[in-house]
């Protein structure tokens, strides 16, 4: 993808690296509405960034007098996951199948209101959504947050009356296409954050980091190199490969246990929503592979131990034992 995709109606972007994530291959059918239970723009939209304490994100940020584009839609955003077994989502993979649309506040607690105009803007830009997309926009297909998982949100946010609104928008225009800006991700899929809150690039080659549960991201690993721990019972949520920097060269999918097997490609698994990676396949993408070169890996789940050493999409790790991955180590080796 040349860049990121956000819709036409959009008046800015916000330039800081945010959370997002591979679709897992979901098509886009649903659009999930927040409100930001804050009346401060920036305060909502710096809990998304990469790195942050929360893990949380959403494409959109809404403002009485702007629409702002935060994660290109093509990704996605970490809205509406639940917050684990105890919240489980009403409607299967929220985040990879939908948008998410945030809306700040005007007024506080108890009320949590939202000014008209930020829901004249919410409205046009679920209208376009929905065209683009083919969604149906009904209430079926746009959501509130509170449909989804347990949760308040979106607060004082009639979304029946935003639905409405849409539906007048999508008789009285056309379609629109999107607007593809520079991404974010290509400075993503080099640079990852550490825990000092820094960028690094991603190594020359195979580069591998870990995402620990409660560590965040840690330092880039090469070839061979152990990313991870073993023996100290944290699990990795998310492993990022790639290959001089670029998150498309490595495809594969992860298992996890209360979805199942995931797609993915550069970034294995998510942040923020406490998931542990119970096994893992990884593959060259076509580009890398020209039959030269294997990509090797194993992983090591505590009281299991390291795997065998496999390679080239098949399974590295044992799943239904509620078993994370603690560590993991990958290689490029060249075929004789
Ligand atoms: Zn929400």
């Amino acid at each position: 993808m040349a860049g990121e995709v956000f819709s036409n109606l959009i008046t800015s972007v916000n330039p800081k690296v945010m959370n997002s994530g591979s679709r897992g291959g979901c098509k886009i059918d649903r659009i999930i509405l927040h409100h930001n239970a804050t009346t401060n723009k920036d305060v909502a939209m710096n809990t998304w960034l990469v790195g942050g304490a929360a893990g949380t994100s959403a494409h959109y940020e809404i403002t009485p007098t702007e629409i702002i584009g935060c994660v290109g839609e093509q990704y996605a955003a970490w809205h509406a996951g639940g917050t684990g077994p105890a919240d489980p989502p009403k409607i299967s993979n929220p985040n990879y199948r939908s948008i998410g649309i945030e809306n700040v506040n005007s007024t506080g607690a108890p009320s949590w209101s939202l000014d008209p105009r930020t829901i004249t803007n919410c409205a046009r830009l679920v209208a376009d959504i929905c065209k683009r997309y083919g969604i149906p926009c009904d209430r079926q297909h746009v959501l509130g947050h509170n449909e989804v998982t347990a949760t308040a949100c979106p607060g004082g946010m009639n979304v029946n009356e935003v639905v409405r609104l849409a539906q007048t928008y999508m008789a009285n225009s056309g379609a629109s296409n999107p607007k593809i800006v520079k991404s974010k991700y290509s400075q993503y899929s080099t640079a990852s954050i550490q825990d000092n809150g820094k960028y690094t690039k991603a190594p020359a080659g195979l580069g591998v980091q870990a995402h620990m549960s409660g560590k965040g991201w840690r330092k880039w690993v090469g070839s061979g190199e152990l990313a991870g721990s073993t023996g100290k019972s944290t699990t990795l949520e998310a492993v990022i490969v790639t290959i001089n920097g670029d998150l498309k060269a490595v495809e594969g999918a992860i298992h996890v246990a209360s979805k199942g097997w995931i797609s993915c490609a550069g970034t294995f698994g998510t942040t923020g929503q406490k998931l542990q990676i119970e096994a893992i396949k990884l593959k060259l993408a076509k580009k890398y592979d020209q039959g030269k070169t294997d990509i090797v890996y194993r992983v090591h789940q505590s009281s299991i131990g390291w795997s065998a050493w496999v390679k080239n999409g098949q399974q590295a790790g044992i799943t239904g034992k509620t078993k994370g991955i603690e560590a993991i180590q990958v290689k490029l080796i060249d075929r004789k």
